[in-house]
């Protein structure tokens, strides 16, 4: 387990102001690591990530057999923070049965004729099942906040759209969550934390490498235009959704190996906060299988 001091440095407190400022993008801007040197940190972060998937394709079939939660991991960042491979990596060793990956895009017309919570709302975990949600109901107040010409296209009812609209949304957000929670979806948020300087890195490789340049899109480097309004909707959106029953962890991205050992080791120790067991067998279905045993052991060889 990563101490658990330095996985409080990721959670963004409920109820408190966030300023994305104060939190680290880089493995060497995480206290009292700097010193121990990058080689060392990132063996630990390897041993980290491979013991979390190790346990957490343990706990995922334990939450299978309990069948009273589910949970839902939310994935939000700018274009090249590493979603996909941490989702890819840390999801690695869980049976595919168990886990279902949503990846939101523009609406349809179809989910435009819909309230915005519509869609994720069809796209939940089952009970006994991990939800992973590549971009999210946070894109409603994050892309369309930064682009406000998008709502046009949600043909809501007249209205202004200033501070009291978005402040709305938020809410909506928070009662949404609590009531997964209240029903047993447990919800995990993730922002993976990239600097401007490291995306601009990552869109360089992708326009010099050949075996790169299918992740290149245009509209990414349009909304690295936009980088402090991205920057300011986050802030805004983790600090009002930040909560008891659903935080918000800012963890570094501009490391692929540190994200990925910090996300899988806050979802293992998630999981392990909750009461999960096999189900215990009634003394009827106790019985049914030791008639069965009894019967199997009798069949002529
Ligand atoms: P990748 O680039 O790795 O395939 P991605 O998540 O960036 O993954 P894209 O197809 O490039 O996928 O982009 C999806 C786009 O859809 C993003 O720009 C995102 O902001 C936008 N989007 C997602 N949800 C909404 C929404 N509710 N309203 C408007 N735009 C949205
Ligand atoms: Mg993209």
């Amino acid at each position: 387990m990563i101490r658990r001091k330095f996985l409080h440095l990721f959670r963004a407190e409920p109820g408190k102001k966030i300023r994305l400022a104060d939190y680290p993008t880089a493995w060497d801007q995480i206290e009292g690591l700097k010193p121990l040197g990058k080689r060392v940190v990132r063996e630990r972060a390897a041993e980290v990530l491979e013991r979390s998937r190790r346990e957490l394709a343990e706990m995922q079939e334990r939450l299978y057999a309990d069948d009273r939660y589910s949970l839902l991991i939310v994935f939000q960042a700018m274009d090249a923070a590493g979603k996909d491979g941490t989702i890819k990596h840390v999801m690695s060793g869980v049976n595919p049965q168990g886990c279902q990956v949503f990846s939101f895009k523009e609406p349809s017309a179809e989910e435009l004729d819909h309230t915005f919570l519509w869609r994720y709302m069809k796209a939940l975990p089952e009970r006994g099942r991990i939800g992973i949600f590549n971009r999210s109901h946070y894109e409603d107040v994050l892309v369309v906040k930064v682009h406000p010409e998008l709502l046009e296209a949600q043909k809501l009812p007249p209205g202004k759209r200033g501070k009291k609209f978005w402040e709305a949304r938020y809410e909506d957000i928070n009662a949404f969550e609590r009531h997964l929670v209240r029903n047993g979806t447990v919800v995990l948020k993730f922002f993976l934390h990239l600097s401007k300087k490291e995306q601009k890195k990552r869109f360089l490789e992708r326009l010099t490498r050949p075996d790169k340049h299918w992740k290149f899109s245009a509209a990414d480097l349009a909304e690295r235009r936009h980088w402090d309004a991205y920057m300011k909707a986050y802030e805004q959106a983790i600090s009002a959704t930040s909560t008891e029953w659903a935080p918000w962890y800012i963890v570094p991205a501009d490391n692929k190996w540190a994200t990925r050992a910090i996300v899988a080791d806050l979802i293992v120790q998630t999981l392990k906060k909750l009461d999960l067991h096999y189900p215990e067998p009634t003394p009827e279905q106790l019985a049914a299988l030791e008639a069965a045993r009894r019967e199997l052991e009798d069949e002529p060889d």
